[in-house]
């Protein structure tokens, strides 16, 4: 490890030919050199480490080279080239604004200037970062930069553009450098491979690019982490255990679970990457960053966008055959929604549990566009009660709100989960409830599509209703729900006989709710709730004034009657 150089400087290039990614840039500047065009002031700008400061070097050296080749590149032979190449160049000034920002930094600067070079043509100042300069040195500057001498070329160099005043971007001509496509990237990573005799995967190159985000500076000093973690052997699996990526093995995973809807294995599969320490909004992006790989794929026109590497091309082509487009539009637009949630959510996991329970139901058939229409929330209607209490509903539509907006979760889903989801319903009750059992025969296809017809049985339907009875505040409605059960009737008619016309009327103004929470429970809409009072003579008749009380304990007891004789008693 003796003299070990970093690749990123190792490996900078010395020529225009070998910059990657910024082909027509270098040619241009290449054409202004031998055409002997230059200008007094250069803007180069871009993003970090994709070769701003290199070209600034090579443009230097280029110009000062004493036997330019015919392409316009240096010789690298000369006196200039070689002082040049063993930094000992006086030609080249390079100042970074971002820790010599002040006015007497720009004034040292300027004294030089002044001075000619002694061999050469040009000196060139690179200032790096000249955001960064205060508004003072600006201004000192300002005015080297409208008269400068004439050997002197101004390299000013930013990742901000924006941030310059107008004054400067005028007096300067402006190169726009590229970010470096993955592609590039990767090959000049194998090139540099193959260089130091590391045995790399390709894969894995591409892994490093990725995360360099278009930077080969970046790229070069990530690979040296990774030569350095995995000993000269680079694989696909040391690199995303080094640099902590996630396994694309994984976003195929979710992305045919979310397909096949299934809400479950999509919530496991996702505890278990965040059980491993990856972070949720990595997750969030990694997955609106492979969906988006899908879709290029998905177009013979766009697939050049795809840049993820041919050893998984045949499988992002696979899996975009099976993606209908409209889902992957739909997917990538909630991805980016909850990643840009993300930050302000006080539940983040939760947030991301909706993300993909909401991606799961965006591909099931069941849900059609009539479907997506109810699981809107509709405001409850007026409801307007008479002067017994008894409700009557008037309006034509009795919405009932869905309890969750969960819908169309798959059954297996439900009985698992069913503890803490409730299903979700969303039907509208046309008509009354009563009217609704005398039109059934017509319901419109609209209702029936929202149809749920499951079998159930007497218990099932008694335990649904003592798992509403139990949550029931009112005590008198909750003592009732316990003390009369429903009975299950032909073709799904429940009827609830109570004693008294008050517990009559206390159920009835539940119905509504009664429905929506039984038919959600028993995945049955056709049911009918009917609340009635027993006969008076029934043999099971329940009494409920005094003098009803009073005739059936006589009944048990008759010595009441005696005792009510005997003392002269009378009956209100
Ligand atoms: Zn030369």
């Amino acid at each position: 490890m003796d003299n070990y150089i970093v690749s990123a400087r190792k490996y900078r290039p010395a020529n225009f030919h070998s910059v990657i990614g910024q082909k027509s840039l270098t040619v241009t500047l290449k054409n202004a050199i031998l055409n002997g065009k230059l200008a007094h002031a250069y803007l180069f700008c871009g993003p970090r480490g994709v070769g701003k400061t290199t070209c600034a070097r090579i443009f230097a050296k280029s110009i000062n080279c004493m036997k330019l080749h015919p392409d316009g590149e240096a010789c690298n032979e000369c006196e200039s080239c070689k002082s040049f190449n063993e930094n000992r160049s006086y030609n080249i000034h390079e100042l970074d604004a971002a820790s010599n920002n002040g006015v007497d930094d720009i004034r040292s600067l300027i004294e030089q200037v002044r001075i000619p070079p002694q061999i050469g043509k040009y000196k060139v100042y690179i200032i790096d970062e000249v955001h960064m300069l205060s508004s003072g040195a600006f201004n000192a500057f300002l005015k080297t930069l409208e008269e400068p001498p004439h050997h002197a070329i101004f390299i000013l160099a930013t990742t901000e553009k924006h941030k310059l005043l107008p004054t400067i971007l005028s007096r300067c001509q402006i190169y726009d450098f590229n970010r470096i496509r993955i592609n590039d990237i990767v090959e000049y990573l194998e090139y540099v491979a193959q260089q130091e005799g590391i045995n790399a995967e390709r894969e894995a190159l591409n892994v490093v690019a990725q995360k360099a985000d278009g930077g080969m500076r970046d790229a070069l000093s990530i690979f040296d982490q990774v030569v350095s973690f995995s000993q000269g052997n680079v694989t696909y699996k040391s690199v995303i255990e080094n640099l902590n990526v996630l396994d694309s093995d994984y976003y195929f995973s979710l992305t045919d679970l979310i397909l096949q809807g299934n809400v479950g294995k999509c919530l496991l599969l996702l505890d278990e990457i965040l059980s491993k320490g990856f972070d949720g909004q990595h997750i969030i992006t990694g997955l609106a960053a492979f969906l988006r790989d899908v879709m290029v794929c998905k177009d013979a026109e766009t697939i050049v966008l795809f840049e993820v590497g041919d050893a998984l091309k045949g499988k992002y082509l696979q899996l975009a055959q099976s993606c209908p487009v409209n889902f992957l539009y739909r997917a990538l637009k909630m991805a980016n929604e909850c990643d840009l949630n993300y930050r302000i959510s006080r539940n983040k996991r939760l947030l991301m549990e909706i993300l993909f329970i909401s991606l799961c139901q965006l591909n099931q058939p069941l849900q059609t566009e009539d479907d997506k229409k109810k699981t809107v929330i509709e405001p409850i209607a007026a409801q307007s009660s008479n002067e017994t209490g008894q409700p009557t509903v008037q309006k034509d539509t009795v919405p009932v709100s869905p309890q969750t907006v969960l819908s169309n979760l798959p059954k297996e889903d439900l009985r698992k989960e069913s503890a803490n989801i409730t299903r979700p319903i969303s039907i509208t009750i046309k008509k009354t409830i009563k009217e609704n059992q005398e039109t059934k025969g017509t319901n419109s296809s609209e209702d029936r599509q929202s149809e749920l017809n499951e079998h159930f049985t007497q218990e099932d339907l008694i335990s649904a209703w003592q798992i509403y009875a139990q949550k029931e505040e009112d005590i008198h409605l909750k003592n009732t729900m316990l003390n009369f059960s429903p009975l299950l009737k032909d073709n799904c008619n429940i009827e609830i006989v109570v004693s008294n016309p008050a517990q009559e009327a206390k159920l009835n103004e539940k119905i509504p709710d009664l429905y929506s929470h039984l038919s959600a429970k028993l995945r049955n809409t056709t049911i009918r709730i009917a609340v009635r009072k027993e006969e008076p003579n029934s043999p099971t008749a329940q009494p409920f004034t005094d003098k009803e009380k009073y005739q059936f304990m006589a009944t048990k007891n008759p010595n009441l009657n005696t005792l009510i004789k005997e003392f002269g008693l009378r009956l209100d």
